[in-house]
């Protein structure tokens, strides 16, 4: 169910602490960890420790969650002293979503083309 943790979700284990990952920031309701293979470099993605499937649930059902999630890029694209940077949100395997627990993609640092490949 959504929002329930699953014991097959990558992320979910990384909010339980059964995966490692560098955290850079932790609130009640997220967590914001650099990738594990960088685009740019600033890369980290900020989850809800609640399990939503992708971006769109993650609205749908938890909008106070997902402006939770929004606000955290903000402050990892400041602790970052990022003046521009790309939030990002892949949803569905057509857009290059691979792991299915809502993520943000924070990236800066770098030169970022507009639009996107
Ligand atoms: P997506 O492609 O679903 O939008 O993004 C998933 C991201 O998770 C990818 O950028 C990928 O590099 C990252 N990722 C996958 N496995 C791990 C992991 O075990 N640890 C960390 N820190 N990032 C991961
Ligand atoms: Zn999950």
């Amino acid at each position: 169910m959504t929002g329930e943790p699953q014991d097959d979700c990558l992320f979910c284990k990384i909010v339980a602490g059964q995966i490692p990952a560098t955290i850079v920031r932790e609130t009640d309701t997220t967590v914001a960890f650099r990738d594990i293979n960088p685009q740019a470099p600033t890369h980290v993605l900020v989850i809800p420790k609640a399990h939503h499937q992708d971006a769109a649930a993650l609205a749908a059902d938890a909008p106070q969650l997902a402006a939770d999630v929004l606000r955290e890029t903000r402050a990892v694209a400041d602790e970052e002293k990022l003046d521009s940077y790309r939030t990002v949100f892949n949803t569905g395997t057509g857009a290059g979503q691979t792991v299915w627990h809502a993520h943000a993609h924070v990236l800066g640092g770098r030169g970022l083309e507009w639009p996107p490949g």
